[in-house]
C-alpha cells in the first residue's frame, strides 16, 4: 500500500523509494537523511514513522489514535530527539547529565512546535542531552507496544557529542527487531564514520521552485505578490521561505528603507542625516533587526554575484541596490560582504547602532565609487 504523503513537499524520488520499501517489506533499521535545513528531511521521516505506526488502511491517516499520539508526542513507540540549547535551569545542579522538570518541559514545548509544522525552523544549536539518549535506549529495549514498530528520529546527528554518540551506538549496532532509526543531518561530513557506515543514506536536494511556490500559495493565500521573490530567495528550502514570509511582514520595510538610503545617489551630508534619523526611528536598540538588514545586504551581494555568471535568480530587497551591486567586480563584492560581516560582529557585541551603520554605509560608498 502506497504511503499517503500529505505534508511533505517535493522530494519525489525519496518518497517513491520509501513507498517501494514499504510495499516490498524491505524496511531498513537505520537511515541517514542528509540535506540543508528546511528541505523536508524531518517531514518525510515523520510521515514515514506515522505510516509504520498508523492503524488505518490508508496510511498515515492523521486521524487514528496512533497518528494523533505521534503528533502529540505521546506515542510509546515513537521518539524524536533534537539538539537544544539547554540552560543551567534545565539541568540538575551538581549532575549536568540529568534534566530538571523545566528541562523536560522545554523539550516538550519545542517538540510541540516542530510536530505542529515539520517545516518550522528550529533554533538549532546546543546538543542532545545524554539523559535523553538513555531514555530513548530504554524505550527501544522495552520493545514496541502496539503496531509492532518502534521509530526514533534523531535530528542534528552531526552535533552529537562523544558521550551521547557512545550511548547511542550500541542501539544502532544491534537494534531490536522492528526498530527503525532515522538520523538527520545538514552536514554529512560532520557525522561520525561509525554512525554513517551503519545507515542507508538519502541525500535531500532543493525543493523544485514550482512545488515550493505551490506550497507557499497554500500557506499564504493572500500574499501572492511576494511568492515569486521569496521562492527565488529561499534556494529550495521551504523552512527558509516560511521564515522569510514571516519576517517580511514585520521587518521588510526597514530593510528596503536602508537599501534606499545606502544606495541612493545623494548629497553625503543629506545621506548622513537621513541615516541618523533612520537608525533613531526604525532601529533604536533592536539589534536582531539591525542584523536582519545586514544579512539582507550580504544576500543581495551573493545574488548580484550569481547574476553576473548567468543566474536567473532575481533581486531580493531592492532593485536599485541589485543593479548597483551587479556592476561591481568580484573583489569589490567580496569587500562589501566582508564589511557586512564586520557589521554583524559589531551588532552581536551590541556596539552603538548608529556607528555600525555609519561605518557600513561609508564602506559601501567607498567600494561602490571606486
Ligand atoms: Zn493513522
Amino acid at each position: 500500500m502506497a504511503i499517503q504523503w500529505k505534508r511533505t513537499v517535493g522530494q519525489d524520488r525519496i518518497k517513491s523509494s520509501f513507498t517501494r520499501a514499504v510495499e516490498n517489506r524491505q524496511i531498513g533499521h537505520a537511515y541517514l537523511f542528509a540535506g540543508k535545513s528546511g528541505v523536508g528531511k524531518f517531514s518525510l521521516a515523520l510521515e514515514f514513522a506515522m505510516n509504520l505506526l498508523c492503524q488505518s488502511e490508508s496510511k498515515p491517516c492523521y486521524e487514528c489514535d496512533s497518528c494523533r499520539k505521534v503528533l502529540n508526542h505521546s506515542h510509546q513507540d515513537f521518539r524524536y530527539l533534537f539538539p537544544l540549547n539547554f540552560t543551567t535551569e534545565h539541568k540538575v545542579k551538581g549532575n549536568a547529565q540529568k534534566l530538571t522538570e523545566a528541562g523536560w518541559d522545554f523539550i516538550a514545548e519545542e517538540m510541540k512546535k516542530r510536530l505542529a509544522d515539520p517545516y518550522h525552523t528550529l533554533e538549532l544549536g546546543g546538543s542532545i542531552s545524554v539523559e535523553w539518549i538513555r531514555e530513548m535506549n530504554q524505550a527501544i529495549s522495552r520493545g514496541a507496544s502496539g503496531s509492532g514498530w518502534t521509530v526514533v528520529i534523531i535530528d542534528g546527528i552531526d552535533t552529537l557529542r562523544a558521550e551521547s554518540a557512545n550511548a547511542m551506538l550500541k542501539t544502532l549496532e544491534e537494534p531490536p527487531v522492528n526498530t527503525v532509526m532515522i538520523l538527520l543531518t545538514e552536514s554529512v561530513h560532520g557525522v561520525l564514520p561509525t554512525i554513517k557506515s551503519r545507515c542507508q543514506i538519502h541525500r535531500f536536494g532543493s525543493i523544485e521552485p514550482e512545488h515550493l511556490a505551490a506550497e507557499l500559495t497554500r500557506r499564504f493565500p493572500d500574499r501572492g505578490e511576494d511568492i515569486p521573490r521569496i521562492t527565488s530567495l529561499s534556494y529550495g528550502s521551504l523552512g527558509t521561505a516560511i521564515t522569510l514570509m514571516d519576517h517580511d511582514e514585520t521587518g521588510d520595510s526597514a530593510i528596503a528603507r536602508w537599501f534606499e538610503i545606502a544606495f541612493s545617489p545623494s548629497d553625503s551630508l543629506d545621506q548622513a542625516l537621513v541615516l541618523e534619523s533612520f537608525v533613531d526611528l526604525e532601529l533604536e536598540k533592536d539589534f536582531p533587526r539591525g542584523m536582519k538588514i545586514v544579512n539582507a545586504l550580504i544576500e543581495e551581494c551573493r545574488f548580484a554575484f550569481l547574476h553576473r555568471y548567468g543566474s536567473e535568480a532575481e533581486y531580493i530587497f531592492s532593485s536599485v541596490a541589485a543593479n548597483r551591486l551587479r556592476t561591481l567586480k568580484p573583489d569589490q563584492v567580496e569587500r562589501v560582504i566582508k564589511s557586512g560581516e564586520d557589521a554583524l560582529i559589531s551588532l552581536k557585541k551590541h556596539s552603538p547602532m548608529l556607528m555600525v551603520f555609519v561605518t557600513l554605509t561609508l564602506n559601501l560608498l567607498e567600494i561602490c565609487n571606486e
